[in-house]
């Protein structure tokens, strides 16, 4: 099999603001693996909150060329192959399985949800995601975003309280929240049991990601469930968290793809963990593969390519939240 990346600069519609930085673009990558006539197609979107950036996905790329082997079916062989290669860089490993999935699905002719036993019509519905930003705009964009029926809003701020009252004064959908890490233990429990009464379905990260005594104090003290996505990185992670949270969020750039996804879904079940898949700024490419997941998970944030402006490729589709497969072989992502 022949492998080659090549970088997408994603530009975001407006700025992504979050707790601890801000975002005007997205320096992704586009890897395509070559197998007889058939092409598969994967995503990066490497995160330097996670030790990756552009250049070293692009470096392990041309590590992995020559060691995917000739069988596209073996897909666990070639990713374990590619865990001994070098560790960690998550996002170079997802898109190298994502492209394997998409071949193997388009050699059998089914789309990849198909291929896992998955029935299209049970995926989730995703959130909306508004950043940071004035308790003015974020109205706005709530108002916006009225064909969304679940809207994650990011807090961290000095003013989170008047954010999450002007949204709520203009806005009666689902309201999710995501500090991002922002919060100590203890401005955690007073600003969520102060964000509780605006209904708040659940709040993601409110401290430190290895702050694990923190998170399971906080659930202890606050009306809402937590869920841990910066401090559940890997499968490893997930029985640590157990206990400390109520469920955990999956990223395919946090966790190297679809196959170690499936493997976070089924060990989260096991621990009595309630299950959210989300992703970074991503196209239409990546967002799919996560997509064919949602059979299987709680919630869905997967809203990345609904933030920018160049999108390459179409694939699922969004309506009134729910995600909607595409019916193609594979990802069933195709060149918009
Ligand atoms: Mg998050």
């Amino acid at each position: 099999m022949h492998i080659d990346a090549k970088p997408i600069d994603l530009k975001l519609t407006v700025p992504f603001r979050i707790s601890r930085n801000v975002q005007y673009t997205s320096p992704n990558a586009i890897v395509q693996i070559n197998y007889e006539e058939f092409t598969g197609l994967g995503e990066a979107a490497p995160d330097g909150y996670y030790g990756e950036s552009l250049e070293t996905m692009l470096a392990c790329v041309s590590m992995f060329a020559g060691n995917l082997g000739d069988d596209p079916f073996a897909i666990e062989d070639i990713l374990n192959r590619l865990d001994e290669i070098i560790g960690l860089n998550p996002s170079a490993k997802a898109a190298v399985d994502m492209a394997l999935y998409d071949i193997v699905g388009k050699m059998l002719n089914v789309p990849l949800y198909k291929l896992l036993g998955l029935n299209a019509a049970n995926t989730a519905r995703t959130s909306f995601t508004i950043g940071i930003d004035t308790p003015e705009n974020m109205a706005k964009k709530a108002v916006l975003a009225h064909d969304y029926p679940i809207l994650k809003v990011k807090v961290g701020t000095k003013h989170d309280l008047d954010n999450l009252k002007a949204i709520r004064e203009v806005s009666s959908a689902t309201i999710r929240v995501d500090a991002n890490t922002a919060w100590t233990p203890k401005e955690a429990i007073k600003m969520i049991n102060a964000l509780a009464p605006y209904n708040i379905e659940f709040v993601e990260q409110p401290v430190f990601a290895h702050d694990l005594d923190g998170l399971r104090l906080i659930r202890e003290n606050v009306p809402v469930p937590i869920i841990a996505d910066e401090s559940c990185v890997t499968v490893d992670d997930i029985p640590r968290v157990a206990g400390c949270v109520d469920g955990i969020n999956i990223k395919l750039m946090k966790c190297g793809g679809v196959r170690h996804a499936l493997k976070m879904i089924h060990t989260a079940r096991a621990h009595n963990l309630q299950v959210m898949i989300g992703c970074m700024i991503e196209s239409s490419l990546a967002i799919t593969a996560a997509a064919h997941l949602t059979p299987l998970v709680d919630y869905a944030d997967l809203d990345g390519h609904l933030l920018i402006d160049n999108d390459p490729y179409t694939g699922v589709t969004v309506e009134k939240g729910k995600l909607i497969l595409p019916d193609g072989p594979g990802l069933g992502v195709k060149p918009r």
